[in-house]
């Protein structure tokens, strides 16, 4: 069970430690036992990392993209190799079970390495022809760029966000979350082991103000962050103070609507996926399930029996669907959710308690939960709970299904099941997201842009969007005739 990292950070290809810094326990979430200890980042760890980049960057940068990219993509074969070791990890970090992290979280890191390796050969200025003079435009890296991680997805993080920075020609510091610290640094080793030179790959540990102190400090260009809203408003704020560039993937309550003509099994699957997947911590889920009157019954009669059987347990068991939350403070906080829904009038078809696990009763473990009967304006259909907590509301017209969808301060995502092709693309084009799905959700490939719109975020991770915002353009006029001057 031990996962304790050879050090704290990773700095210059090496790892640093500076047990100055406070102290960092990392819980394995099913049993609320400590499995490793890391220390946050001092002043002085934190100026190294940033100093590490700075020094590395220029070189890089004046590399050919192709040779970028081909270190990228043996960085990706070497994360498929360990794919085993990497998702134990992962799993004992986030609590995740081993089915999913097997399957979605090294491979998805991967998968962007690979692509990025590849695009980046791709990606050029433009031309721009003036009748004799002509110009011309460079796309080049920003710098130094942090990326500041959400616990749910940590190497998945670390691979959106550092690949196109790489490929790009920029440097990294990468501060994964305090509640998982691990497979960042086991990202990192990868790097320097495909030949990533050092210092363009950095990770420095740590609570919030290691994220301000890097988020505000002069040498940085970019600040890529993922995570809550209220963080979000204070990093952009940080950031924009200081002029840097800034992506933020942010949170959500996103719709997912159900007509009556949809596949009944697909719609069933789909809002099970948009919602009780990584236990429910997935920042793009279709909380908000909406259902048309006519399939509701049938819908909710099939929701209940399927969600009634997953089974939930030992993360390390590969048999188990659904591990635990993340720690204490998100269990405390996704019951309470449960108790608000109840409280509010909404109906319970099943779930909302702690199940009881023989060995693992430390564990932040919670039932997958179903509400129906419930409001626009209750707090379950309005706030982001971060876990598996699904909201089933009804509806009779498509007007009104896509009014209600967008009635909310969020716009990361969204996702509509039927049948009827004209109107899932007219739909779609009415919904205030920034990733829509047609009757599937969730899925997220590296090949195509995700991120979100209103309070959800801007800026956009993976696809050759994200190279674009890990860089700037120099525009170049070159003239080919004379200086014509009235002077
Ligand atoms: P969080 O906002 O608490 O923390 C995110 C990261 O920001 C952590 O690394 C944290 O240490 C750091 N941080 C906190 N305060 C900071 C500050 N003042 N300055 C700089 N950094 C600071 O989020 P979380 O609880 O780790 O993750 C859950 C949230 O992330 C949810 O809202 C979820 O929807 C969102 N999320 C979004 C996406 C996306 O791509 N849109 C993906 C995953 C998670």
């Amino acid at each position: 069970m031990d996962a304790q990292p050879k050090a704290s950070h990773y700095i210059n290809g090496r790892f640093v430690e500076d047990v100055g810094g406070k102290p960092m326990d990392v819980i394995y979430p099913a049993t609320g036992e400590s499995i490793a200890r890391v220390h946050a980042a001092t002043p002085n760890v934190i100026e190294l990392a940033l100093e590490a980049g700075r020094a590395a960057q220029g070189a890089w940068a004046r590399m050919k993209p192709v040779e970028r990219g081909r270190v990228l993509r043996r960085a990706a074969d070497i994360l498929r190799e360990r794919n085993a070791v990497l998702a134990r990890l992962e799993t004992l970090d986030t609590g995740k079970a081993i089915q999913e992290t097997l399957v979605a979280d090294p491979a998805s890191a991967a998968d962007a390495l690979e692509f990025f390796g590849g695009a980046i050969a791709a990606v050029n200025g433009e031309y721009f022809d003036l009748g004799g003079p002509f110009a011309y435009t460079r796309r080049e890296p920003l710098g130094v760029c942090v990326g500041i991680g959400a616990w749910n997805y940590p190497i998945q993080g670390a691979g959106w966000k550092s690949a196109p920075a790489l490929a790009m020609g920029n440097a990294m510091v990468f501060k994964p979350s305090e509640n998982t610290p691990l497979s960042a640094l086991a990202l990192a080793e990868i790097y320097t082991e495909a030949g990533l030179p050092d210092g363009l790959f950095n990770v420095v540990q740590g609570y919030g103000e290691v994220g301000a102190a890097l988020a505000s400090h002069p040498v940085v260009a970019k600040v890529s962050l993922t995570g809550s809203v209220p963080t979000g408003r204070k990093v952009l704020s940080l950031a924009g103070s200081h002029m840097k560039h800034a992506t933020m993937e942010l949170g959500g309550k996103s719709p997912l609507i159900v007509f009556d003509d949809a596949d009944l099994e697909n719609a069933v699957g789909g809002a099970m996926l948009a919602n009780f997947y990584s236990t429910g911590q997935v920042c793009s889920n279709g909380t908000r399930v909406f259902v048309q009157d006519g399939l509701r019954e049938r819908f909710l009669e099939r929701l209940v029996e399927r969600t009634k059987a997953i089974r939930i347990g030992d993360p390390l068991d590969p048999d188990t669907q659904m591990g635990p939350l993340i720690n204490k403070l998100q269990h405390e906080k996704v019951l309470g959710y449960v108790e608000i829904g109840k409280t509010e009038g909404a109906t319970l078809l099943c779930g909302g308690g702690v199940p009881r696990l023989q060995g693992l009763e430390g564990g932040f473990f919670v039932e997958p939960t179903i509400f129906s009967q419930v409001e626009d304006d209750m707090r379950i259909a309005r706030e982001e709970i971060f876990g598996p907590v699904m909201s089933v509301f009804g509806f009779s017209s498509e007007e009104e299904a896509i009014e209600r969808a967008n009635d909310t301060e969020f716009g990361l995502s969204a996702g509509i099941f039927t049948r009827d092709l004209p109107r899932a693309h007219r739909v779609v084009a009415e919904l205030q997201a920034g990733t829509c799905w047609i009757n599937h959700y969730n899925l997220s490939p590296a090949e195509i842009p995700f991120g979100g719109v209103k309070q959800s975020g801007m800026g956009r991770e993976n696809s050759v969007a994200a190279l674009h915002h890990y860089s700037q353009l120099k525009t170049v006029y070159v003239e080919t005739g004379d200086v014509e001057s009235p002077y």
